[in-house]
C-alpha cells in the first residue's frame, strides 16, 4: 500500500510519546502566553493590525507573484529601506519567511566548492539551508569561536560560517565578536540569523549584529524574521548591497517564491515605526526575561540564564516535560515544551518567552503555575 510505511513510524512515535498534533488557538484566549514570539507585545498593536490592514485595502490579500515580476510593491521596497536603516546594513531583501531567507542566505554564499561552517545547535532553517549549498558542510561544537576557526584552516577558498545569534532551545547568545574575528584571519563570511535578537537585543533593539558593531560590516550578513518581535509575518537578509544583489540574482527561495503578501509587509513596517518610538519595549523584553529567570532559579528549577528573551527550562524527561506543559495549560499558563527530535542532545525544556508587556502581576502568576505543577 502506498505511504503503508508511514504507519510504522507513527506507531514508534505513538510508543515512545513523541506524537504531535495541531490545537487551534482561540482569538480571545484565556490563558497567560508564555509560548509565542510575539516579544514586544505588537502582533495586536492598532498600528500594526491597521499597517495590515490599510495594505490589504491598497494592494489586495497577495503580492500576485514572485517578487522579480509582479510581487514588488512600494511597501516591500520601502521595508527593506526601513529594515536595513534600522539594522545598520547598506542592504536589505525581503522574503516571504525567516525560513525562506536562512535557505536564501546560506545556499546563496555557500557555492559549490566553498566551506560552510555550522554551529550545532543552530536552527533547523540553518540546517536545511546547509543540505540544499552545494558547498560541504563542517559542523562544529555550540558556540565555540575556536572549533570554527580550526574548520576554517582546514579549506581554502570561499568559506562562510552561520550561526544563530540567539539559539532558539535554550536561548544563549553566540559569541559574535569572537566568531567575526575568527572568520576575519580567514577572510571567510559570517552568516548570523538574528530572529531572536531583533527587537530584543541592541540599542533601541536593533539587534545582536549591531550589538556586536558587525552591522554593516562588508563581511556580514544577518537574517531576521518578521514573524517575532515584529508581530507580522515574513523574513529578510540584510548584508552589504553587492551581496544582496547577488541574492536577488542566485536564491532560489527568492526567486521562486511568491513575494510577502502586502499586508505582512505593511504590519512590520508599522511596527519598526513604533519600536523606533518606543525603544524602550526592547529593555523591558529583556528585564522580563531576567526576572523570570531570576524567580524561576529562586524556586529551585534549572533555567538557562536567557541572553535575550527566551527563558529555558530543564525538564527531567520527554514524557514529564509533555505533562508540566499540559499541566500548566490546565492551570491557565501556556508554555512551549521542546523535546526530541526537535532538541538534539535529548535534554527536554519548558520554554518561555518574556513579552515586553507582561505586567509583574503576570509574572508572579506564571512562575507560581510552573512551580505548582512541577512534575
Ligand atoms: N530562525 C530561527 C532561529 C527561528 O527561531 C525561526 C522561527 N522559528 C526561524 C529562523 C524561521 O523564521 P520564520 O518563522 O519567519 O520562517
Amino acid at each position: 500500500m502506498a505511504f503503508g510505511w508511514i504507519d510504522e513510524q507513527a506507531d514508534a512515535r505513538r510508543r515512545a510519546g513523541l506524537v504531535r498534533t495541531l490545537r487551534p488557538r482561540p482569538a480571545h484566549s484565556p490563558l497567560l502566553d508564555l509560548a509565542g514570539n510575539d516579544y514586544l507585545g505588537l502582533t495586536r498593536h492598532p498600528e500594526v493590525a491597521e499597517g495590515a490592514a490599510r495594505a490589504a485595502r491598497t494592494w489586495g490579500g497577495g503580492a500576485t507573484g514572485s517578487r522579480l515580476v509582479t510581487g514588488t510593491t512600494a511597501l516591500h521596497t520601502e521595508l527593506e529601506r526601513e529594515l536595513a536603516d534600522f539594522c545598520g546594513f547598506e542592504a536589505a531583501l525581503v522574503l516571504s519567511s525567516g525560513y525562506a531567507a536562512n535557505l536564501a542566505a546560506v545556499t546563496a554564499l555557500g557555492p559549490h566548492g566553498s566551506l560552510i561552517v555550522s554551529d550545532a545547535g543552530n536552527h533547523a532553517s540553518l540546517i536545511d539551508g546547509c543540505r540544499l549549498a552545494r558547498g560541504t558542510t563542517q559542523v562544529v561544537a555550540h558556540a565555540d569561536p575556536d572549533a570554527v576557526r580550526k574548520a576554517l584552516r582546514t579549506h581554502d577558498g570561499p568559506a562562510v560560517a552561520v550561526s544563530d545569534t540567539v539559539f532558539s532551545v535554550d536561548g544563549d547568545a553566540a559569541p559574535l565578536t569572537a566568531l567575526a574575528e575568527a572568520c576575519r584571519e580567514r577572510g571567510a563570511g559570517l552568516v548570523l540569523d538574528d530572529a531572536h535578537g531583533l527587537g530584543v537585543l541592541g540599542d533601541g533593539g536593533r539587534g545582536a549584529p549591531h550589538a556586536a558593531g558587525l552591522a554593516g560590516a562588508d563581511d556580514a550578513v544577518a537574517t531576521v524574521t518578521l514573524s517575532k518581535s515584529l508581530g507580522s509575518q515574513g523574513g529578510a537578509v540584510l548584508g552589504p548591497a553587492r551581496v544582496i544583489d547577488h541574492l536577488v540574482n542566485t536564491a532560489r527561495t527568492f526567486i521562486f517564491d511568491t513575494g510577502l503578501a502586502p499586508a505582512a509587509a505593511g504590519a512590520a513596517l508599522a511596527a519598526l515605526s513604533v519600536l523606533r518610538r518606543e525603544p524602550e519595549r526592547a529593555a523591558r523584553a529583556r528585564a522580563v526575561a531576567g526576572e523570570l529567570h531570576a524567580r524561576l532559579t529562586a524556586a529551585g528549577h534549572q533555567a538557562v540564564r536567557p541572553d535575550a528573551a527566551v527563558v529555558s527550562v530543564r525538564a527531567p524527561s520527554p514524557e514529564r516535560a509533555l505533562r508540566w506543559a499540559a499541566d500548566c495549560r490546565a492551570a491557565g499558563l501556556a508554555v512551549g515544551c521542546f523535546r526530541p527530535p526537535s532538541v538534539p542532545d535529548g535534554i527536554s525544556r519548558l520554554r518561555l518567552t518574556a513579552r515586553a508587556d507582561l505586567s509583574g502581576g503576570q509574572i508572579e502568576r506564571a512562575v507560581q503555575i510552573i512551580g505548582a505543577t512541577r512534575p
